[in-house]
């Protein structure tokens, strides 16, 4: 069995290390893990990107979970596993984050924005579906709970919605393309929390190995790809990476 000091050294030995987080590492945060069983995927439908543009009930729907708080993501604070994260990034050791989590607890632990890969967006703020300018949650949060208006972009009248990427949304080109050439320069692909079922995220780690970087996984549960990996630990993030990383 493998130990947090097994994957201390791994780091130490690593050249250039990429970090790859999904769900597992913001639970410890309080933030549910959407795709698993109990999970909010398993009690609400997700709103599809075509009926969110096509449907303005949908719109209404979608915008009702966002100030509602359904998911969690408002007020959750990083965790040690984020800090440890964000240590990694601050020592040189790590290149950057790509993460599959739109939480912005990478960012809230202190690693910067440029450092951090986003690849299916950020829930923490808005974006204009048509210009691209940047709104918050709060510039629409009273119009919408006190008169039910829906939010539209103040420069060009479009359509905004959280920064996600929704299922049946193309995934953000210039974020793949950045994972890709992060995953290709690494020696050591870190995985955090996730169970490496979705794809295209979870072909990185598979695109690392491919190209002889080490692979480490920690997660809580077994994993699709434990069984091509150098190091796996089935245990809390949080703990593991304190104890790995000073
Ligand atoms: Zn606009």
């Amino acid at each position: 069995m493998s130990s947090p000091a097994d994957l201390a050294r791994m780091i130490d030995a690593a050249r250039r290390v990429v970090v790859f987080t999904g769900a597992g590492i913001s639970t410890e945060s309080g933030i549910p893990d959407f795709r698993s069983p109990g999970g909010v995927w398993s009690k609400m439908q997700p709103i599809y990107f075509d009926d969110f543009r096509r449907d303005e009930a949908m719109r209404r729907e979608a915008w009702r979970r966002v100030y509602d708080g359904v998911a969690r993501w408002v007020g959750a604070e990083p965790n040690a596993g984020h800090h440890a994260v964000a240590r990694l990034i601050a020592q040189g050791k790590a290149s950057s984050v790509i993460t599959q989590n739109v939480d912005n607890l990478h960012q809230d632990s202190g690693v910067p924005d440029d450092k951090v890969i986003e690849l299916h967006g950020n829930a923490s703020y808005i974006k204009c579906l048509e210009c691209g300018l940047r709104h918050e949650l709060e510039d629409f949060r009273e119009p919408f709970t006190d008169r039910g208006e829906i939010p539209a972009c103040r420069a060009c009248g479009g359509l905004v919605k959280t920064a996600t990427i929704s299922f049946g949304q193309a995934m953000p080109e210039a974020q793949m393309a950045r994972a890709e050439e992060e995953t290709l320069a690494c020696d050591l692909f870190l995985v955090l929390g996730s169970s490496l079922v979705v794809y295209p995220a979870a072909g990185f780690p598979l695109m690392a190995r491919r190209n002889g970087a080490r692979l480490a996984i920690v997660n809580r549960d077994p994993t699709e790809q434990d069984a091509i990996a150098d190091l796996v630990l089935h245990a809390p993030i949080g703990e593991v990476m304190t104890a790995a990383v000073s």
